[in-house]
């Protein structure tokens, strides 16, 4: 045990996350990074910055439920919740599957559901947690091949401010950040050419970096944001102001 407080990042060995985790570990937490697959990129984040991981899959309500409430058991509690893990299954909505569809919703949007289902009770016991949901300028602006990326993300926005009510009074914050276009696995997955194209259309004339999420994420964490709830958060390099 520690007298530090507890951070569980999802989707926190690679990309945004990964700058999540290392920001809150900077800022005092004690964190825990959740993955799904990559064994390989959590061994070497492990590794490398000394931070816990654990493996499993947050669209599973089930095993979210006994993840958490293993690492619950291990670690006393939990203060401070990121729901970051996503993924992307594009397509016109004219061909879009069911599994593309529902494998981007359960893992983009069901996921926030199971996650601070599991770490809420806590959270309202102890009268204190942070949840900080991410989601996507995509949400707010719509993209075309994006659906259910889209459905999902703008989701998150909703769940966010009705948690930000009904946690209110426990001094649970919840808050979501929807990023831009940041440089990770996730965008170096897109055409070059549509890459540079979506540049142009960014008045900062950059991509964002994955520190640029993790740096708000660590002061929405901290005391110092006790006031700050159910705000929306865009961090876009002025793409789009919503
Ligand atoms: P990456 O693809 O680089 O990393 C995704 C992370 O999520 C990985 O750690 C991955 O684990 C984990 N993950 C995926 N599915 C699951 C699952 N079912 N259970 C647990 N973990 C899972 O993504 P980014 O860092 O780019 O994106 C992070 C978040 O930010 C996402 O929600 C994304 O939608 C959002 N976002 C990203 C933007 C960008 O420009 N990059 C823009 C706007 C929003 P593993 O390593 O095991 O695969």
């Amino acid at each position: 045990m520690t007298d530090k407080k507890i951070a569980l990042v999802t989707g926190g060995t690679r990309g945004i996350g990964a700058a999540i985790s290392k920001y809150l570990q900077k800022h005092d937490f004690q964190v825990i990074a959740n993955y799904h697959s990559n064994d390989e990129a959590a061994e070497k984040f492990k590794n490398e910055n000394n931070v816990d991981v654990a493996k499993f899959d947050v669209a599973d309500f089930n095993s979210v439920q006994q993840k958490v409430g293993e690492i619950i058991e291990n670690h006393g509690t939990i203060h401070v919740l990121v729901n970051n893990a996503g993924i992307t299954k594009d397509g016109f909505l004219h061909k879009l599957t069911e599994d593309a569809w529902d494998a981007v919703i359960d893992t983009n949007l069901k996921s926030a559901f199971n996650m601070t289902r599991a770490v809420v009770n806590k959270m309202r016991d102890q009268e204190f947690g942070r949840v900080i949901n991410i989601s996507s300028i995509n949400a707010q602006k719509g993209q075309i091949g994006q659906t259910n990326y889209c459905a999902a993300k703008a989701g998150l926005i909703g769940f966010t401010k009705a948690l930000a009510l009904e946690g209110a009074r426990k001094n649970i914050t919840a808050n979501v950040i929807c990023p831009g276009y940041i440089e990770t696995d996730m965008t170096g997955a897109i055409q070059a050419e549509i890459l540079s194209e979506i540049v142009k259309t960014i008045p900062a004339g950059r991509m964002g970096r994955p520190d640029e999420i993790g740096a708000l994420v660590a002061y929405l964490a901290s005391d110092d944001a006790a006031f700050t709830t159910g705000a929306v958060f865009s961090v876009n390099g002025g793409q789009y102001l919503a």
